[in-house]
């Protein structure tokens, strides 16, 4: 093989960060040697009830995997219109929220094209970005995590494209209605990722026909439980749905993802118990945490806590809970330190997470 066969690659995918991704569960469970079931999975905002019953008899039942998914998505867009009460000619699918965010990248962003976020947020904006040659902008957010938008709206300035996460991840706090409508008004695309509004926020997706640069995007890995079969959709302006449907790949929302939307939406009433649990058990959890002398958990409308670490260093709590076999997410990052992201799970998992932090608080003698 040639030594400079990297060479041929452009040097602004060669040099981009690539994104952290979450390690899988079977991973975990070899590298501390115990079994799966044992594993409190609480690092990747997953949904622990899983599917709804349905979509497992659906996924079972359905008899055409030998055949190509509908490229124009019809029967999925039909159904998330009417679950959502908006015309299917505004809805694309896909693989996950994360298609999306690239079908927007591939229709946004060009070599210097300003692609602003507002950190600590979601980090495949950034992803996005570099990978489409952007010039990735943060504007951080203020102490309470409250947006910047001034900040963002002069970055922004016309033809910017601007990724913001409501509920955000990993802050818990949700866009307001007027620092949506202050940055509409730069005539930016505005793309609201609302992947957690299920579980708390107000949802901007019934603004979408009155606008040109707003795009909404929603996701069925976390309300719903799919985030291993990857489903997500985005809602666009007409002309740019109609567009992003053009662009994308065929096929790209395949044919179990197809079923496991339709049987989801055929099932709502069940997703939305369980949604309700988690918000129940985020207040639980929450108030727990509270009460620990050492943590400062933030209020959150998402299906997930962050959680300020005080005294002891954050990291060594994180490897501490992972030795208990529990899993949580760390971040040491420029805008966000010593803190930890607990996904909101069971109560059985809440149980574990807690006796494990009070354990970890009485060897440190609080
Ligand atoms: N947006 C945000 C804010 C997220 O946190 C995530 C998942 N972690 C996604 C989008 C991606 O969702 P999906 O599984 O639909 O790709």
């Amino acid at each position: 093989m040639s030594d400079d066969i990297l060479g041929r690659v452009p040097a602004y995918l060669r040099q981009m960060p690539g994104y952290e991704p979450i390690e899988p569960i079977d991973v975990l469970a070899r590298e501390l040697g115990i079994p799966e079931e044992q594993i409190a999975k609480l690092d990747g905002n997953e949904n622990p009830y899983g599917p709804s019953p349905k979509v497992m008899e659906a996924l079972c039942g359905f008899r055409y995997y030998h055949i190509y998914s509908d490229p124009d998505q019809r029967q999925v867009r039909e159904a998330i219109g009417k679950h959502l009460g908006l015309s299917p000619a505004h809805i694309v699918a896909g693989s996950g929220a994360d298609e999306l965010l690239d079908i927007i990248g591939r229709m946004f962003i060009a070599s210097g094209t300003a692609v602003i976020a507002s950190p600590p947020t979601f980090g495949m904006y950034a992803f996005i970005a570099h990978l489409y040659g952007g010039v990735f902008t943060p504007v951080s957010r203020q102490e309470d995590f409250s947006l910047d938008a001034a900040a963002i709206k002069s970055a922004a300035s016309g033809d910017g494209l601007v990724f913001l996460a409501s509920p955000n991840n990993p802050t818990g706090n949700p866009v307001s209605r007027g620092e949506l409508d202050r940055l509409l008004a730069t005539g930016a695309v505005i793309v609201i990722d609302e992947a957690y509004v299920e579980f708390g926020g107000e949802s901007f997706v019934s603004l979408v026909p009155q606008y040109d640069n707003l795009i909404v995007l929603r996701t069925f890995s976390k309300w719903a439980g799919l985030a291993g079969l990857r489903a997500g959709y985005g809602v666009f302006p007409a002309p740019l749905a109609d567009l992003a449907r053009k662009i994308k790949m065929p096929y790209n929302l395949n044919q179990a993802a197809q079923v496991a939307v339709l049987a989801s939406l055929d099932d709502v009433a069940t997703l939305q118990q369980r949604v309700d649990l988690i918000v129940a058990e985020r207040q639980r959890l929450f108030e727990r945490l509270a009460a620990v002398p050492w943590l400062r958990p933030w209020p959150s409308q998402g299906n997930f806590l962050l959680c300020e670490v005080r005294e002891v260093e954050a990291k060594a709590v994180w490897q501490r809970l992972r030795e208990r076999g529990i899993f949580v997410r760390y971040f040491e990052t420029p805008q966000l330190s010593h803190c930890l992201r607990f996904t909101v799970g069971k109560p059985e998992h809440s149980h574990r997470l807690l006796t494990a932090l009070a354990e970890i608080g009485a060897s440190i003698g609080r």
